[in-house]
């Protein structure tokens, strides 16, 4: 690929060669706020591929304003009218997994890894095996199959870039410190809209409520499980596989303005947080500059004008999510696996109406007694493995849901 690689190398108005960056989910909240910090700097970005799932229009769209070298849609149906969309380009058009594969692994310098769910599991991991600097928001990846994508990284020579806010902070805030040497990690956590709502009230929320984040605007899974607090247990673990630190050094704090993201406490007593008005786009332009800034046009930090930031401890009784992905950090093996699948069915569940907002928990919790029942909890040494646990459990809770 050093002809395309060639082709590219314009300078920049401060002498370096644009970065080749590939995105998959293209088309979603992450997706479409990369594309903005890329579009506000075009000097310093070439792009390279995008990929998304089904809505061919808009990644049609967004292909004309990028001028990808290729495009990917996942669903196969999407691939006419893409092809049509781009008629009369030199955009290359592909359809269905192996298309996707191809977006994330075409040479490039970044992949930003946004695809919602367990989905982004084969793409992402084949892009580091090449050794691919991956920026990571897809935080089921981690979830579903963490020990093998952390290995992939070491052994390829990977970079794996957080782009979750909460590890981009934390990430920041370590200033190169080995995490091996911290006393405690702290994520924050926003309290999603049922911070103040009883128990009984939270069982019952509605798709609408639970949609209604106070801070974040973000896709439809990542609010609910926002919601839920499974984001934050997610995280957990993300963190734990990111930055190698053991279950008893993670902590979660409630934060509910949004502006702390993330601490790191020192053996000294000495405390470091990151902070930012909460918009993605001050993570996501660090991944696509690092290790240099990159200028993103987000409303500034003004703390005066906030007056007041307010912590709090989470509540595991009215939010049991919290406690199940803890519970699963904790016991290791197949159980993180099992929490992320169970959770993807639970929550397209619960959005297509079919289940209350407490039932995803119940769900999640008996999905993972299953499993331990049915031996398999034993940790995946592979992706391949990790995949599998991540079928059958896909396959079991859907068996449950239909007839429930
Ligand atoms: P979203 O639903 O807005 O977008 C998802 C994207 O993935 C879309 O482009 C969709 O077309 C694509 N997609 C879905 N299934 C696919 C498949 N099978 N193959 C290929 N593409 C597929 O989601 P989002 O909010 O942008 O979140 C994306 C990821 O980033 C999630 O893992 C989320 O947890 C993480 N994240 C999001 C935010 C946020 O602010 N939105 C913050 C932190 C982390
Ligand atoms: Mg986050």
């Amino acid at each position: 690929m050093a002809s395309t690689r060639d082709a590219s190398a314009a300078r920049t108005e401060s002498g370096a060669a644009p970065r080749r960056v590939s995105l998959i989910g293209a088309t979603g909240s992450i997706g479409k706020s990369t594309i903005d910090l890329l579009l506000r700097n075009p000097h310093s970005f070439t792009v390279v591929a995008l990929a998304a799932g089904r809505d061919h229009a808009e990644l049609a769209r967004l292909a004309l304003l990028l001028r990808p070298e290729f495009v990917a849609i996942r669903d196969e149906s999407g691939f006419e009218p893409l092809r049509d969309a781009l008629a009369g380009t030199n955009i290359q058009v592909g359809a269905g997994r192996e298309a996707v594969i191809e977006a994330a692994t075409r040479d490039a310098d970044l992949l930003v890894s946004a695809i919602v769910g367990a989905a982004g599991v084969e793409p992402t991991h084949a892009a580091l095996e090449l050794g691919r600097d991956v920026a990571l928001a897809n935080k089921e990846c981690l979830v579903c199959a963490g020990g093998p994508f952390m290995r992939a990284a070491r052994a390829a020579g990977a970079r794996l870039l957080p782009m979750d806010s909460e590890h981009n902070a934390i990430f920041q805030a370590l200033g190169g410190a080995d995490p091996a040497t911290i006393e405690k990690m702290i994520l924050t956590a926003s309290g999603g809209p049922f911070r103040t709502w009883s128990k009984e009230a939270i069982d019952k929320a509605t798709v609408a409520e639970a949609l209604n984040h106070p801070n974040w605007s973000m896709g439809p899974k990542i609010t609910t499980d926002s919601a839920s607090m499974m984001n934050k247990g997610l995280e957990l673990i993300e963190a734990h596989h990111l930055f190698g630190v053991p279950a008893e050094k993670l902590d979660v704090v409630v934060h509910p303005q949004s502006i702390v993201h993330g601490l790191v406490t020192f053996g000294d007593g000495a405390v470091t947080a990151g902070m930012a008005v909460p918009d993605m786009r001050v993570p996501i332009a660090h991944c696509l500059g690092f290790p240099e800034r990159l200028a993103a046009p987000t409303p500034r930090l003004d703390l005066a004008a906030i007056g007041t930031l307010t912590f709090e401890r989470p509540d595991y009784e009215r939010f049991p999510a919290l406690k199940l992905a803890l519970g699963a950090l904790a016991a290791g093996g197949a159980l993180p696996t099992v929490l992320n699948a169970a959770n993807e069915i639970a929550v397209e569940a619960f959005l297509a109406g079919k289940i209350a907002f407490g039932a995803m928990a119940r769900h999640v919790g008996a999905a993972l007694e299953a499993a331990q029942k049915n031996g398999e909890a034993r940790e995946p040494a592979t992706v391949a493995e990790a995949l599998a646990v991540d079928h059958i459990t896909r396959e079991r809770c859907r068996a449950v849901l239909a007839t429930a």
